[in-house]
């Protein structure tokens, strides 16, 4: 196989993708400014390729530059932008054990290259620090929780992977004594692609990741009421559909409440809108903090709300909406005139095998609301079964 690139070829082509992929990131940072990790990648990144063009003036520019000066940016560099990953995975990584991992590094390849000359020691303790950043980052990106069918850090973890690989390689090169020199071997080449690829197709999954990431968040905002953060009435649908499907199926039961904050518009009168806003973001919350991590908080009107209790019965979906009731009566807001509260009313529906939708369990849920309130409201009223 005949010898295509020189050594120093090969590196002004890695720096050339270096500074392309710090341009794409920097870029991304200034239109992803709220979202830290980019920071992280454009920063790593511009480091990493200053410290690759430094190495890439070896033998023309005094060692301290080329090969210490160097360092001080690619390990750090390297560690930011990989740190950037692991932090988008949703990790907070070692970072002082990292900056002191790169102060170790350098110190100990500044004495390398300046006081006892020793290249193969000098790539085997750089190739160190890369090891263990790339390792951690791709354990990071390989057992990251995501989305279902969103395999994005999965593709970026397998990417590092073929990086550790490779940087083992030189590792050994370096332990073993052997040259550092190019030759056009297979495995050579291996080395050489998998360098000039991985980056590139990092940065392109990184851009994937973050518009991902904002679809997920405006899908997220379409789903919740702004004032309260409680699901809307959009949302509610969706997950009643499914639940309704899954409990048809299973013949599991379901249960409905639905709750009305009581005197409400008395309260808006006496104490101002704004108060009643705070009103009705505590509600949420206390009645929130009263149910299961599964059951589907809704705001589905002005001062009305839905709970959808999966997997629960008539006789269950009384002791919470009861505990629910509680919650709130006990909660406090605080008003230009000292704290004040509010109460709920609360119609409870279980589904049973007669109703033809989720419409008619809401119809007697709503049904039992009103019963609630001709009694005298802050009170839970079960309806369905007598039916
Ligand atoms: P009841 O006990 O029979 O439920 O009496 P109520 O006054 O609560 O019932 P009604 O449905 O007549 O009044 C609902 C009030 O809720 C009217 C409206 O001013 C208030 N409201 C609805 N949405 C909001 C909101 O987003 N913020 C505030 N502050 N008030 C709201
Ligand atoms: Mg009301
Ligand atoms: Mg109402």
């Amino acid at each position: 196989m005949p010898a295509v690139l020189d050594i120093r070829t090969l590196v002004l082509i890695y720096v050339g993708i270096n500074i392309g992929q710090a341009v794409v990131l920097v870029y991304l940072w200034s239109v992803q400014r709220n979202y830290p990790p980019a920071k992280d990648w454009a920063l790593g990144s511009l480091m990493f390729a200053i410290g690759l063009f430094l190495f890439a003036l070896r033998n023309l520019v005094p060692a301290v530059l080329s090969e210490v000066v160097s360092n001080l940016f690619l390990l750090p560099g390297l560690m930011l932008f990989n740190f950037g990953i692991a932090r988008a995975t949703g990790r907070e990584p070692p970072f002082m054990s990292g900056v002191a991992l790169c102060v170790v590094a350098n110190a100990i390849l500044a004495w390398f290259v300046l006081v006892a000359p020793n290249y193969p020691a000098a790539v085997f303790t750089q190739n160190v620090v890369f090891l263990a950043f790339d390792i951690y980052t791709a354990y990071a990106c390989l057992t990251a929780r995501t989305a279902e069918g969103n395999h994005t850090f999965r593709l970026i973890g397998v990417l590092f992977v073929l990086l550790v690989i490779v940087c083992s390689w030189r590792v050994a090169g370096g332990v073993f004594g052997l040259t550092f020199s190019f030759s056009p071997t297979l495995p050579r080449l291996f080395w050489i692609a998998t360098s000039l690829i991985s980056f590139p197709m990092i940065t392109v999954l990184l851009t994937l990741h973050t518009s991902q990431r904002l679809q997920e968040e405006i899908l997220a905002q379409a789903r919740h009421d702004t004032l309260t953060d409680a699901y809307n009435r959009r949302a509610f649908t969706e997950f009643a559909d499914k639940e309704w499907s899954r409990s048809m199926r299973h013949g599991s039961p379901f249960s409905i409440l639905s709750v009305d904050i009581d005197h409400f518009k008395l309260f808006n009168d006496q104490h101002g809108h704004q108060t009643g806003d705070k009103a009705l973001v505590e509600v949420s919350k206390s009645a929130q903090a009263a149910l299961r991590a599964n059951d589907i908080w809704c705001r589905y009107g002005g001062e009305e709300f839905i709970a959808l209790l999966p997997d629960t019965t008539m006789d269950r979906a009384l002791a919470v909406a009861e505990r629910l009731r509680l919650s709130v009566e006990r909660t406090t807001i605080s008003s230009p005139r000292g704290a004040l509260n509010v109460s709920v009313s609360i119609g409870v529906a279980e589904r049973s095998s007669h109703h033809a939708d989720l419409s008619a369990v809401l119809a007697i849920s709503d049904a039992a609301l009103y019963k609630a309130k001709a009694a005298g409201r802050n009170r839970v009223v079960a309806a369905g079964r007598e039916e």
